[in-house]
């Protein structure tokens, strides 16, 4: 279910190092591009959207959401008098593989079904599981 949240009101995920406050970024975040913002959109919905006036050095406080989807968030900043629309990812840049046996184990997953997969990222240790069958 999507839901709208305050600043500190979310629990942080854990592919992210910092929330940040109502006037900062997210930790880490970097640049990003309106085609890759785009691109989540075409196969998830975000789970909770936030509004937050970030300070941008040389700029002052931008109004800004965030679009937060289950392993990943994406940040609008909107457009000021000097510059377009900016999007920013925010959180790790998955690389994702499969578990072994003894990850599988350790986390204590499985037995899996016929249509199930659990990858896990080998930077932060973000467990995703899907069921290709839905
Ligand atoms: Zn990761």
């Amino acid at each position: 279910m999507l839901m709208l949240t305050e600043v500190g009101k979310m629990e942080k995920p854990e592919w992210i190092d910092d929330l940040g406050t109502y006037n900062t970024f997210p930790q880490p975040c970097v640049p990003s591009t309106e085609r890759d913002f785009q691109a989540i959109f075409s196969c998830y919905s975000p789970e909770y959207i936030e509004f937050r006036q970030v300070y941008i050095a040389g700029e002052g406080h931008c109004n800004a959401h965030i679009f937060w989807f289950h392993n990943t968030g994406f940040m609008m900043v909107h457009p000021t008098s000097k510059f377009p629309t900016r999007y920013f990812r925010i959180g790790c840049k998955h690389v994702w593989e499969g578990l072994t046996e003894k990850q599988m184990r350790d986390l204590n997953i499985g037995p899996l079904g016929r249509c199930e997969n659990v990858q896990i990222c080998n930077k932060c240790g973000t467990v995703y599981r899907t069921d290709s069958s839905d």
